[in-house]
């Protein structure tokens, strides 16, 4: 077994619109948060720019640490350390960030992150050593809101944050253009697949990738399908859902770090939440839903839980619906 490149797994988050749930978490983070059983630990590899950036690198930093303590409220359940190497380069490329973490390459069979096994196994097993366990990248070449005041013009670093490091945790597939693995395995021969593609098909329930982790040649084309042709049918993910298969982004023409790992940005009810591969300016939800708490139970964390729920004064509803006018310009989506 080899462990294959983290490049593979990272995967980008886009730009969106604003939403109504914000305001629950620009008020719910007012609160203290619930103390967290994951730790993150991230080395900063780009010495005075990014992350380490003499005027507002230490903000940056803060705003990560806060991101990934949100995040682990979430897994408390569990316990590890998970370390991070942490590049940044400031690009006008249409990605705001990408994460992710090695795995092992074994064809025939759904495997884990790295950062996923140590958080299953409560820290008791490192699958790359002292290797960082996963890596986070970052393009500061966008206006960054790194706090919870958010400007209309500037994107949200915490949600964006959460997003990224939750591919690092597993949410995200290993499907590349035509049904190839990342290691080029064509369909129809045994792949090594993410314990997330495990769980993808077709619009009828058919599976993409059989038992034996074979991508079936007939469901190529459901990849560039568009809206509803792959759906993420774990039992958790569907009981949250209505009882349904969740939508999960396949637009017609494939996108390289966001079709098939992501939800689906065209459905409706899933372009605002956390795991859609677009982003817009404004401040957003850094809630995981219901449906992607499902998804993460289904990908192995039985223990995943929304931390206690902080109550949000009507008051502060009225005050946030007023500026739903002010916000609720279109804007130009980002993948992330
Ligand atoms: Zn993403």
């Amino acid at each position: 077994m080899n462990i294959i490149g983290n490049k593979d797994h990272g995967k980008s988050l886009r730009k969106t619109k604003p939403v109504i749930m914000a305001g629950v978490l620009a008020f719910g983070l007012m609160a203290q948060p619930a103390q967290a059983a994951l730790t993150f630990s991230f080395n900063y590899l780009n010495p005075g720019e990014g992350f380490d950036e003499p005027a507002v690198g230490l903000d940056r930093k803060a705003a990560l640490n806060e991101a990934a303590g949100m995040l682990g409220a979430y897994f408390s359940n569990y316990t590890a350390n998970l370390t991070y190497d942490v590049t940044s380069y400031s690009i006008n490329k249409d990605t705001l960030a990408s994460a992710g973490s090695g795995q092992f390459s074994v064809p025939g069979s759904f495997q884990e992150t790295v950062v996923q096994t140590k958080i299953l196994t409560n820290g008791a097993t490192d699958g790359n050593g002292a290797d960082a366990d996963g890596i986070v990248n970052w393009n500061f070449f966008y206006n960054w809101g790194l706090t919870d005041n958010v400007a209309a013009n500037a994107y949200d670093f915490k949600k964006v944050a959460i997003h990224e490091l939750l591919h690092s945790f597993g949410f995200a597939g290993n499907i590349n253009d035509g049904g190839v693995d990342n290691e080029g395995i064509a369909p129809g021969n045994q792949g090594s697949w993410a314990t997330f593609d495990n769980f993808l098909t077709d619009a009828s329930g058919n599976r993409l990738i059989d038992t034996n982790g074979v991508f079936d040649s007939t469901k190529v084309a459901v990849l560039t399908g568009g809206s509803g042709s792959v759906l993420f049918n774990g039992a958790n993910a569907v009981a949250a859902n209505g009882g349904a298969g969740v939508n999960i982004f396949a637009p017609t023409t494939w996108t390289v770090g966001s079709s098939a790992s992501h939800l689906d940005d065209d459905t409706a009810a899933l372009a605002e939440l956390l795991m859609a591969s677009t982003v817009s300016t404004g401040l957003k939800t850094r809630e995981i839903s219901a449906i992607e708490l499902g998804i993460l139970k289904d990908i192995g964390y039985t223990q995943v839980a929304a931390p206690a729920a902080v109550p949000v004064p009507s008051a502060v509803w009225l005050m946030l619906s007023g500026l739903m006018g002010v916000f609720g310009v279109n804007r130009q989506r980002k993948p992330a």
